[in-house]
């Protein structure tokens, strides 16, 4: 049986007696000490863990400042501030206490379109704020790979940048002004001033004025060794910035500058006054295939030279990933193929222009250069494409920026790890730079994918190890240590882009000494005690406090204590890098809608994974058989199971605390097929389910759920007795069962609305059949929803196949077993798949289509039976409506319609079936129909999550975030939504109950 699991992990003393004192004063924000809490922020998507003592919220500047003026009483505390979490160098990670802006201080406070700029709160993220922009005809110039989930705080204090940085520049060339607030609680606003305000305010004698004189004296004295010290790239420098806290001409002083890139070491950022960018009237992406990816670095200057807006590479190794991911779908006809030659490097470069003459001026210069490389075989180039349509453009950088992430899907336990991946060396000698930095990596048989901004002499690069094995984690602090040398040699930066992290050792080598110590002069004005981020680019002078090393603990330290064959049995769980891709914003996206609707951490696919590895770990630590356990699964009698939920000792349980992650869970599949390396959350969720019940008592309403597929067909023999008792029983079922708005059974029931003709399955007949014969008959798979709860689909589905001129043949119904997966009943799924596919499978030899109406129980078939029978799933196939029509002729039918259908598809369907949305257009484009797929996320229903009383809020609100304003834009009539959950769901919160596309098919076919 599971063991009670002990995390042992106390906070501090101090820790607690100043959280108490945050509790007790007007602090608005959020205080989580859990242990769940604080394993959501000890990662980022560097290879360091950090465990907090605890985790704060902030809702606006006041909090920030209580959380500073507290430390007076209690000294001892130190902060980390932290927004998206998407440093790749440990930068936000602390043993102090995260500050967490990202989940409250999200505003857009003012935007001045005249003035060109906006004032934010610090947790706004970057896409969140171009949104806000576009309709103005603006954005924020500085572009970062991370852009839907990277907060504006973040950016200030990494000084992002990425694509288009050569025109664009840097995030600290677009900070207008700041409000901070330093250790102590102090309020900071900095702006450009004149040097003789600033000597005044130096000489106010406070903090503020202490601050303003160190860096004008550092500043000042040190001018001469900064200009010469500092490497004269796009690229400059990430924090700390002494050279450009004056302008050329030594006239204004702008303290921001320094602020910017100093990683939180210095204040909390809370708010920032922005410069906006107008959005270039005309764009054009040429995208230049190579023979090579050294002949697409080397050919990169070229388009610097033609002018170009910017110049972006990805390696073959990249291209050859996104062709496997579900984004190659989005980009292939925009880089396809070049007949007879070996795509190996693509160049992406864009131009904007404000005049149509002059963006056809720019490109027909660069067409001509092409075209005469491909006729001369010069430069390596093999083909182009060009587009100019914007969301053709977006595309291919959403590829680009997902570049990263799909390095991380490379098989085996070596997987690429971000330490010295955003080099910056002068562009000119890039190409040079990289084939040593490739023989370097060569040498030590490492496997590597590279990309990058070749214009601005930016690369990435992340060689793969297995940081498990000790010894490979000594190689990486020796390629780091290499690296570091190689870059000055070519007269750049090791932190290119990235930021210091814990690369911050290499600051004192890397400014000298006498800089160095400046850097620590200012730090003690800005923070004397040290509380700022501790550790991270310097400490203050005079401090005997060490700075953080590449050598700190990582998280391999933590992984290596899982037993091998546990690591491999949660693959899914282990192989999260912590990229935060699935904190995915945009609500349009159907990445996690958990996440989205809690804006907490430990309901995403990142904290999921995290908050599993920590418990297999807490297991193997305890001596636990994983692979036992997983196999006794619920197996305890009841009354163990009883007296240990209600057992006092077992309330600190942390299995309690991760079951409270995966119960938020959807289990909508989105990040099985969205991340980049494919967390499936649902397969571990439904496993840690499945062993949590061994020791605990499960809800009544899990088994109401899992015998779902047992009940209905008993219980629709007398349907209207079962409704009437539904509505007489709600509020007992919401009350003491824990369910909510119950379906109801359809009436006339399945059985009543088909003929005989329909429901006469009989396999020997079937097998009786000539090949003639068999090619007009099309098998109804049925699933529980439908033929229960939408039996008038079932219905339509039998019209339609006979108006296309075949027999449908209804198969018995065989429960899926679905429902019993998401509640993580292993056992009795195992055997429900098993029926159900010893039933198909004796069917699939005949050759006859296989099709089933609900596109989450159909994949199902594909997906957790692969997984749960391995061979003995057999070949059959069930296909999804769109899937069976695409392959059958209409040719006779077609029909002309002026109606226009809107497609909300399903999540978990557009993003195993990437294709699908597209598909259904292609089908009613058959028919002359127009059907429009609609963008949105989750609907928030989910098969039972959405009728789970804990769950409705969310459910509801889920809803509200992108299918409420998608739908009001569509008549009832348009509206045609795939998955039975979505339509009940649209139903439940509208009233107006959309169709599936099969049923509009079917009427346009009947009007004809
Ligand atoms: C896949 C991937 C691709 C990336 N691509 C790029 C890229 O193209 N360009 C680029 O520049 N970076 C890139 N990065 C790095 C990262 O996304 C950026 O550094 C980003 O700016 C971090 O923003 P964040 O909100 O996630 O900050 P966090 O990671 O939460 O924090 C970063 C640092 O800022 C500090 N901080 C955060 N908010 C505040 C605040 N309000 N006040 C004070 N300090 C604060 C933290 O203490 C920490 O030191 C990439 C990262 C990943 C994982
Ligand atoms: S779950 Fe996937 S998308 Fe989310 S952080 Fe982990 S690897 Fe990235
Ligand atoms: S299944 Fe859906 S809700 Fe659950 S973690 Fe994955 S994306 Fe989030």
């Amino acid at each position: 049986m599971l063991p009670l699991v002990d995390s042992k992990a106390s906070i501090e003393q101090d820790y607690l007696d100043y959280l108490d004192a945050l509790r007790a004063s007007q602090f608005k924000g959020e205080i989580e000490t859990s242990y769940a809490s604080r394993l959501a922020v000890a990662t980022d998507n560097s290879v360091y863990q950090r465990l907090p003592q605890a985790v704060v919220f902030p809702r606006d500047v006041a909090d920030l400042q209580l959380i500073g003026q507290l430390t007076q009483s209690h000294n001892k505390v130190r902060f980390s501030a932290r927004g998206g979490g998407t440093g790749t160098n440990g930068q936000s990670l602390t043993d102090g206490l995260v500050v967490d802006l990202s989940r409250h201080m999200r505003d857009i406070l003012e935007f001045n379109a005249e003035e060109r700029w906006v004032r934010v709160q610090a947790g706004v993220i970057k896409d969140q704020l171009n949104d806000f922009l576009r309709p103005h005809g603006f954005f924020f110039a500085p572009d970062l790979s991370t852009s839907n989930r990277a907060t504006i705080g973040g950016m200030i204090n990494t000084d992002a940048s990425g694509q288009g940085s050569l025109v664009y520049g840097k995030t600290s060339d677009h900070v207008l002004a700041l409000r901070s607030v330093l250790a102590d609680g102090s309020l900071l606003d900095t702006a450009p001033m004149g040097l003789d305000e600033a000597r005044e305010l130096a000489g106010q004698g406070d903090v503020i004025g202490q601050v303003v004189a160190q860096v004008l004296q550092s500043c000042e004295q040190k001018r001469e060794q900064i200009l010469a010290k500092f490497p004269r790239l796009n690229r400059f420098l990430t924090g700390y910035d002494l050279e450009h806290v004056f302008d050329a001409d030594m006239q204004h002083f702008d303290l921001s500058r320094i602020i910017t890139g100093s990683e939180g070491s210095l204040v909390f950022v809370a708010e920032a006054k922005l410069n906006v960018t107008p959005i270039a009237r005309y764009k054009t992406l040429i995208n230049v295939k190579y023979d090579s990816f050294e002949s697409a670095l080397r050919h990169a200057p070229a388009m610097v030279a033609a002018q170009a807006t910017s110049v972006e590479t990805v390696d073959s190794k990249v291209l050859n990933l996104a062709r496997e991911d579900i984004i190659w779908h989005s980009v292939k006809a925009l880089i396809e193929d070049v007949p007879g030659k070996d795509l190996q490097g693509l160049n992406m470069v864009e131009y904007n222009a404000e005049a149509e003459q002059d963006m056809q001026d720019k490109i027909t210069g660069l067409v001509a250069m092409l075209d005469d490389c491909i006729t001369t075989g010069k430069s390596g180039v093999i083909g182009y494409q060009l587009t100019s349509d914007n969301a053709d453009i977006g595309k291919i950088y959403a590829m680009r920026k997902k570049a990263v992430g799909l390095l991380g899907k490379t098989k085996g336990s070596k997987k690429p790890i971000a330490f010295a991946e955003d080099t910056a060396v002068p562009p000119e000698k890039l190409a040079d730079f990289i084939m040593e930095f490739r023989a370097l990596l060569d040498a030590k048989g490492l496997q590597y994918g590279m990309f990058g901004h070749v214009d601005a002499g930016v690369l990435h690069v992340r060689p793969a190890l297995d940081l498990i094995d000790p010894l490979q984690e000594l190689l990486m602090a020796e390629v780091s240590d290499q690296v570091v040398t190689l870059v000055a040699k070519y007269g750049g930066l090791m932190w290119g882009e990235h930021g210091k992290g814990y690369r911050s050792e290499y600051g004192p080598a890397f400014f000298g000494e006498e800089l160095f110590t400046e850097l620590r002069k200012i730090k003690a004005a800005f923070d004397p005690f040290n509380r700022m981020n501790p550790g991270k680019i310097c400490t203050p002078y005079e401090s005997d406090e060490a700075l953080v090393k590449v050598s700190d603990t990582k998280r391999g330290t933590y992984d290596r204590q899982i037993p091998l064959k546990v690591r491999e049995a949660f693959e899914p769980a282990m192989s999260c890098n912590g990229n935060g891709l699935c904190f995915n914003y945009d609500s349009t996206s159907p990445m996690c809608p958990s996440s989205k609707i809690t804006k907490d951490r430990r309901h995403s696919p990142k904290g999921r994974a995290g908050l599993m590895r920590e418990w297999l770990r807490l297991l193997s630590k305890q001596g636990v058989d994983v692979a036992k356990l997983d196999n006794v699964g619920t197996k305890q009698n009841w009354f163990s199971r009883i007296y240990n939920t209600y057992k006092q000792d077992n309330k600190q349980d942390f299995s309690h605390q991760v079951m409270e992650a995966m119960d938020g869970c959807l289990a909508c599949k989105a990040c099985a097929n969205q991340c980049p390396v494919n967390v499936d959350v649902p397969s571990f969720r439904a496993r840690f389910l499945h062993m949590y019940y061994g020791r605990y008592a499960r809800p009544f309403k899990d088994y109401l759920v899992a015998n779902v597929e047992k009940m209905a067909p008993l219980l629709s023999k007398a349907p209207r007795l079962v409704n009437a008792a539904l509505v007489l029983g709600e509020w007992p079922l919401r009350k003491w069962v824990g369910y909510v708005d119950a379906p109801t059974l359809s009436y006339p029931t399945l059985a009543g609305r088909l003929d005989k003709e329909v429901q006469a399955f009989d396999l020997s007949v079937l097998r009786s059949l000539n090949p003639e014969q068999l090619s007009k008959r099309v098998l109804i798979v049925q699933d529980p929803f439908t033929s229960f709860y939408e039996a008038e689909l079932i219905e339509d589905l039998v019209k339609l196949i006979r108006k296309l001129g075949l027999h449908p043949v209804l198969l018995p119904f065989k429960p899926n077993g679905k429902p019993q997966h998401v509640k993580g009943f292993l056992a009795e799924f195992a055997a429900t798949a098993q029926n159900a596919a010893a039933f198909f499978n004796q069917l699939a030899g005949l050759n006859i289509p296989m099709i089933g109406v609900d596109p989450s129980l159909v994949l199902c078939y594909r997906d957790e039976y692969k997984k749960a029978l391995g061979s003995t799933r057999g070949e059959f196939k069930v296909q999804l409506i769109h899937e069976w029509l695409e392959t059958v002729t209409l040719p006779d039918l077609a029909v002309q319609s002026t109606r226009d259908f809107a497609l909300f598809a399903h999540c978990t369907e557009k993003t195993a079936l990437p294709s699908a949305e597209k598909q259904w257009q292609q089908i009613f484009a058959r028919l002359g129909v127009s059907l429009t797929p609609v963008s949105v996320g989750c609907c928030g229903m989910a098969g039972t999550y959405g009728h789970e009383t804990s769950h409705l809020e969310h459910s509801k609100g889920i809803f509200e975030l992108s299918w409420q304003p998608a739908l009001a834009g569509y008549k009832t009539e348009q509206l045609l939504a795939t998955g039975y959950s979505c339509r009940s769901q649209t139903a439940r919160m509208q009233g107006d109950k959309p169709k599936h596309p099969l049923q509009a098919l079917l009427a346009l076919l009947e009007e004809k």
